[in-house]
This record gives structure tokens, C-alpha cells and sequence, in this order.
């Protein structure tokens, strides 16, 4: 199985590596939403945020922790959005699990607009109660 962030990882594809530890890298997106957009992964390959394995996880979270502070300190921007995509429907175009670590600024027109909808009805009961059915079943 081919894959472009295990090619990066190995080396055999060029990327503008940032920060590299004994178990994550990270690197520029190469289609940036503002300049700095940086991606950070576990090397190990996991399809996404269900599949990666907590030692890893919690490494991939300490390094989106250090980028981001480093893109703080070195790029000043007024905000900063750290978001993973997990499924096609969600955004994910790349099946290896990774955090986007995003500078915002004032006016970067950058946009994400939701329709909110209304929990009427017990609507929002319900589904507390079906999610903690899922916690339940873990259990
Ligand atoms: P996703 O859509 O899966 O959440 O994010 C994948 C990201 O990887 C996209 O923002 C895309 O621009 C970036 N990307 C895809 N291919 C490459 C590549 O070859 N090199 C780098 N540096 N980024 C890539
Ligand atoms: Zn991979």
C-alpha cells in the first residue's frame, strides 16, 4: 500500500520537515490555508484518529503542543486551529492519521460557517443517551 505521509516519513518524499522526534514528524502543508499551515503525524501508519495507538497518540499530541507554540512565537498569529479530519465525509483526503496545526489571523478570510441545528423535542437527550450507550459498551 502506497502512502505519500509513510513516503515522507521514510524519506523517499521530499517535504519541508519542521520538527522530527523518535516516533512523530512534522512538516508544511503543501496547500496551505495561510503560510505555516503544518501537519504533524505519528510515523507509525494509522488510517486515522480511531485506529492510532495511544502511546503514539500522546506523542502526536505533545508535538502539536510544542508546533504550535513554536508557530506562535515564530509567526505571531492571533489564533491558531489544530483540527484532524477522519473520514471523506469530514475532509480526510489523506489516510494516514494527522493534526493540522493552522496560524489564523484577523481577516485571513478564512471561512467555516456552519448551519447550526436545534436540539428540539428531548432531541438532546437522545443523543446523550446514545453516545453514553457507546461509552457503556466499551465498559
Ligand atoms: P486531510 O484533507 O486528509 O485532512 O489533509 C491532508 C493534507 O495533506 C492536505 O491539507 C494536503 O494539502 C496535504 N498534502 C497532501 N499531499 C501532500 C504532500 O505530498 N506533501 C505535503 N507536505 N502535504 C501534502
Ligand atoms: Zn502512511
Amino acid at each position: 500500500m502506497s502512502c505519500i505521509f509513510c513516503d515522507i516519513v521514510n524519506k523517499v518524499e521530499k517535504a519541508e520537515i519542521l520538527f522530527e522526534d523518535e516516533s512523530t514528524i512534522s512538516f508544511l502543508d503543501i496547500r496551505p490555508l495561510n503560510f505555516g499551515h503544518s501537519l504533524v503525524i505519528p510515523k507509525n501508519h494509522y488510517e486515522n484518529f480511531f485506529d492510532v495507538g495511544e502511546k503514539d497518540l500522546n506523542a502526536v499530541i505533545s508535538s502539536t503542543q510544542f508546533l504550535a507554540n513554536a508557530i506562535k512565537k515564530s509567526l505571531a498569529p492571533d489564533g491558531i486551529n489544530i483540527i484532524s479530519n477522519n473520514g471523506s465525509s469530514a475532509g480526510q483526503t489523506i489516510y494516514h492519521f494527522h493534526f493540522h496545526i493552522i496560524p489564523r489571523f484577523k481577516n485571513d478570510h478564512f471561512t467555516f460557517r456552519p448551519q447550526y441545528k436545534d436540539y428540539s423535542n428531548g432531541l438532546m437527550q437522545q443523543f446523550a443517551d446514545k453516545i453514553r450507550g457507546g461509552i457503556k459498551s466499551f465498559g
